[in-house]
């Protein structure tokens, strides 16, 4: 059975899609979530990222402040490069020995790997199709400042800094628009949800 990347801009639906996805059987990995659990204090990562940027990232505990280094690496676009050539391929082991792990268990369903950075990290080969997000800036606005107060200059300025939905579509094989309803996503998360489960050769039950 296929694992997905599911990719798409900010506020477009990832997590809404992986949410639907994980109630009909997938298996999700959160990118966001690995990107937190790497920078553990002692991992390869902390190490790395002090080397390159030096002790003054660290909070009290010893763990590396996200703001930061967040702050270092804003508007700072060689300091974000060697940031994400240190993160991005430690990542991408990580993501690989999971899925490997999950089909060692014998999961046969589809595993979603979601990550807003998918294509920009060059973790396509972890991935046999790509799901692309798509919803028109003004629902996103609309969504990001209703849901987390975001003004729209806020998210413009988070829209301007990631790769572009004609970027994206390149490599989707499918694209999912979410500028309808919840429920309209869901119904079409579930068309595409039963493509992969009647495509599968050991079916997913
Ligand atoms: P991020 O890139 O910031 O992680 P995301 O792509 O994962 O965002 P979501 O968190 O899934 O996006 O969605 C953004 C917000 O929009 C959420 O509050 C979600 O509940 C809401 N939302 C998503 N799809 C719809 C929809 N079709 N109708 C109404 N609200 C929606």
């Amino acid at each position: 059975m296929k694992t997905i990347g599911l990719t798409g801009g900010i506020g477009s639906g990832k997590s809404t899609v992986s949410h639907i996805l994980a109630t009909l059987g997938a298996f999700v990995i959160d990118a966001d979530k690995v990107g937190h659990e790497i920078y553990l204090p002692g991992k390869e990562a902390w190490h790395k990222v002090i080397a390159a940027f030096g002790r003054d990232i660290l909070a009290a505990d010893q763990t590396i402040d996200r703001k930061k280094l967040g702050a270092i690496v804003f508007g700072n676009e060689e300091a974000r490069r060697q940031l994400n050539a240190i993160v991005h391929p430690l990542m991408f082991h990580d993501i690989a020995r999971r899925i490997q792990e999950k089909r060692a268990e014998g999961f046969t369903a589809p595993i979603v790997v979601e990550a807003a950075v998918l294509i920009e990290a060059n973790w396509l080969p972890l991935v046999d199709e790509v799901w692309v997000v798509v919803t028109g800036k003004s629902a996103v606005l609309a969504r990001l400042a209703a849901q987390r107060g975001l003004s729209p200059q806020e998210t413009e300025a988070r829209i301007a800094s990631q790769l572009s939905d004609a970027e994206r579509i390149k490599y989707a094989h499918v694209v999912i628009s979410n500028d309808g309803s919840l429920a309209d996503l869901r119904t079409r998360v579930m068309d595409e949800w039963q493509r992969l489960v009647d495509s599968s050769p050991c079916r997913a039950r």
